[in-house]
């Protein structure tokens, strides 16, 4: 292949997890040679089955706790669990993910043309005082709680990303990613969306933990990964940026939405709220808007339509 038609190449840590899965089909359509890396922790390689039969997809089974062998010359570093149930199960697992996962990328990068777009998330302003939240908020966070694996891992890759982007010039790119859903998401991944869309469709009740009066703001999976695109395009970016869907609602209205668009006949069971919830949650995405002209475009109705049919496909393929 003579240099003129010389393909960029795109590493994808996360690859066969929800979003990182996405993410790779977005890169293949937008004519990358992509590596995927999972451990397959949490990750399906189902959700690789399009891409792998791409020729320009290439699947490496690697952790990024381990020394990196690859280069490319952009990384988008999209591994480890996020969902609470499955980041409280393994919290070393999930504090050494984020924080040896960035390490390893700066080895990498370090001295080299590499752009690293790296997932960060809502979590890092914990239960937050200031409402939206703004890159500028500097979050509430109980360092010791049972989410502090993953908030705390997520603020520390953070600080690593930034020193090294001070210290040494690494492209490192923060995206601050609030709550997505969207087609892929496990059915035990035991986040709200994926638990009320199962047990909308099996008429089982849904599970809200508290009153439900906590708010979320959902993104859209194809909003999401447009922007974390947009973001590797720009010509530099200093400082985090939040990517999500300003909409917000309570979790007892999200019920109310799934119970409506799947027509089921599930009523309402409350449990006990989770320790350190946040009560409140939405982006303030002006720095977005204003960097990359970034707006989702598709609302929840719109997006849980899209998430209810694919749940109801794959959920019919494996019954008996
Ligand atoms: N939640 C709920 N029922 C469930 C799962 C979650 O009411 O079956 C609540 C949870 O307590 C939280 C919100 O929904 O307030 C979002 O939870 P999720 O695990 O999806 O993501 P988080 O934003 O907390 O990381």
């Amino acid at each position: 292949m003579g240099l003129g038609t010389h393909k960029r190449t795109a590493l994808v840590t996360g690859a066969a997890g929800f979003v990182g899965s996405h993410l790779v089909d977005r890169l293949l359509a937008e004519g990358f040679e992509v590596v995927g890396m999972d451990n397959l922790m949490t990750g399906d390689l189902t959700n690789l089955a399009g891409a792998g039969r791409d020729p320009h997809f290439h699947f490496h089974m690697g952790d990024v706790r381990e020394p990196l062998n690859a280069y490319a010359e952009l990384v988008f570093n999209f591994a480890c669990p996020a969902s609470p149930v499955h980041y409280q199960s393994d919290p070393y697992a999930t504090l050494t993910t984020s924080v040896l996962g960035a390490l390893r990328l700066v080895e990498m990068a370090r001295g080299r043309r590499c752009t690293v777009v790296h997932a960060s998330t809502s979590e890092v302003y914990g239960d937050p005082n200031v409402h939206p939240q703004p890159e500028s908020y500097w979050g509430n966070v109980n360092p010791i709680g049972e989410r502090a694996c993953y908030d705390e891992g997520k603020r520390c890759a953070e600080t690593l990303l930034s020193d090294a982007r001070r210290d040494w010039g690494l492209d490192a790119r923060l995206l601050r990613i609030f709550n997505t859903y969207g087609p892929r998401m496990a059915f035990n991944d035991g986040r709200v969306v994926s638990n009320f869309i199962v047990q909308a469709l099996q008429n089982k009740p849904l599970t809200i933990f508290g009153e439900g009066a906590q708010t979320r703001s959902f993104c859209f999976v194809d909003d999401l990964v447009e922007g974390a695109l947009r973001v590797s395009r720009l010509e530099k970016l200093d400082g985090p940026v939040n990517l999500g869907n300003p909409g917000e609602f309570t979790i007892a209205e999200l019920a109310a939405l799934v119970i409506e668009l799947t027509g089921s006949k599930s009523t309402i069971e409350n449990h006990p709220m989770p320790a350190d919830d946040p009560r409140q949650r939405r982006p303030d995405i002006s720095r977005a808007q204003a960097l990359f002209d970034f707006e989702p475009k598709i609302d929840l109705r719109a997006g849980l339509q899209k998430t209810i049919e694919d749940f109801r496909e794959r959920l019919s393929d494996r019954s008996p």
